[in-house]
């Protein structure tokens, strides 16, 4: 009997590893083939408002992937396998190129909008991603940066001092370092004091519960009090309710990203809404 149920539990592991193995092969091939044809790979936008005026100061880009094969992919299915590939590298510098191209396309009609980028740790930690920023904004032809970046606190965990010189490096080109996910991470607030950040964005998790107990609030009141002391600038993302913005807002967060404005959306389709919903949303003053 022992040896049936042994062998059993082998063939169902083996079949789950033989799942994923076959699942990171496909991925393997066709993210290449997707890096090589271009036009399978997407940049949505969504905007992030300024609470107190209504304005729209920037917008943050996100991966999104057609597949010929499966169709929309999203990024939870397919940037982590990128990241342990290293895929992430290559993928990482596309998205710099397009949205460096994107927010020259804007700048050229006068729109004046900043545009945040996501980072993975091993993008961060590769020998040449600020050379490829750098080549990516040389490339749109722009002057200055409207670039910005989003990063993890995964990408501080492996070399912090390589981390921290990476992102001053960034900031002296002109784009301001964001740090994403904020509270989810493992971080001491020792090390959250000494990163050369512009602000932080505070996790999903955090707003989607202000309003249901009281815990959260002090949560989320503490988080945004500890990155004011600290000088930072603090983002909220994953905002769907006027009553979590304005729970936000009188706390005195700067930014803010969610639904409840928009989901992310193609360059095109954003141009739309900005002229319509998003002139709307800016509070005369
Ligand atoms: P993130 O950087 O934290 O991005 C925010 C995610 O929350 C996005 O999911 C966005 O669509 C979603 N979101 C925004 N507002 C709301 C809201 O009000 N409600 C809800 N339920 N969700 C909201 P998305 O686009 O699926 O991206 C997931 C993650 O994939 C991103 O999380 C980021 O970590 C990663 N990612 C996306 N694009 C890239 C990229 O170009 N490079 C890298 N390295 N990572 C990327
Ligand atoms: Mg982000
Ligand atoms: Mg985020
Ligand atoms: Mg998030």
């Amino acid at each position: 009997v022992a040896k049936d149920v042994g062998k059993r539990t082998f063939r169902v592991f083996s079949s789950d590893m033989d799942n994923r193995v076959s699942e990171y092969v496909w991925l393997d091939i066709n993210l290449r083939k997707a890096l090589d044809a271009e036009d399978q790979l997407v940049l949505y936008y969504q905007p992030k408002l300024c609470l107190k005026t209504g304005v729209v100061r920037s917008v943050e880009a996100l991966l999104r992937w057609n597949s010929p094969e499966r169709g929309r992919i999203q990024p939870l299915d397919f940037i982590p396998y990128a990241e342990d590939s290293g895929l992430i590298v290559p993928l990482g510098r596309w998205v710099m190129r397009s949205a460096a191209k994107q927010a020259a396309i804007w700048k050229a009609r006068g729109l004046d909008l900043r545009i945040a980028i996501n980072m993975s740790a091993r993008q961060l930690s590769s020998s040449t991603v600020v050379q490829d920023f750098v080549e990516a904004l040389r490339q749109a032809g722009q002057a200055g940066c409207q670039l910005d970046i989003e990063l993890t606190e995964s990408c501080l965990i492996n070399d912090e001092a390589l981390a921290h010189a990476v992102i001053r490096q960034f900031r002296d080109l002109g784009a301001q370092v964001h740090l994403d996910d904020f509270g989810t991470g493992y971080s001491s607030l020792s090390q959250l004091a000494r990163l050369p950040l512009d602000a932080i964005k505070l996790d999903r998790s955090f707003i989607s519960s202000i309003n249901d107990n009281a815990t959260s609030q002090a949560l989320v009141r503490s988080m945004v009090a500890v990155a004011q002391q600290l000088k930072f600038g603090v983002i909220a993302e994953g905002v769907e309710t006027e009553a979590e913005a304005e729970f936000l807002k009188d706390i005195d967060v700067d930014d803010a990203q969610g639904y409840l404005y928009s989901r992310p959306m193609p360059a095109r389709e954003f141009e739309e809404w900005l002229n319509n919903k998003g002139k709307k949303l800016r509070l005369v003053a």
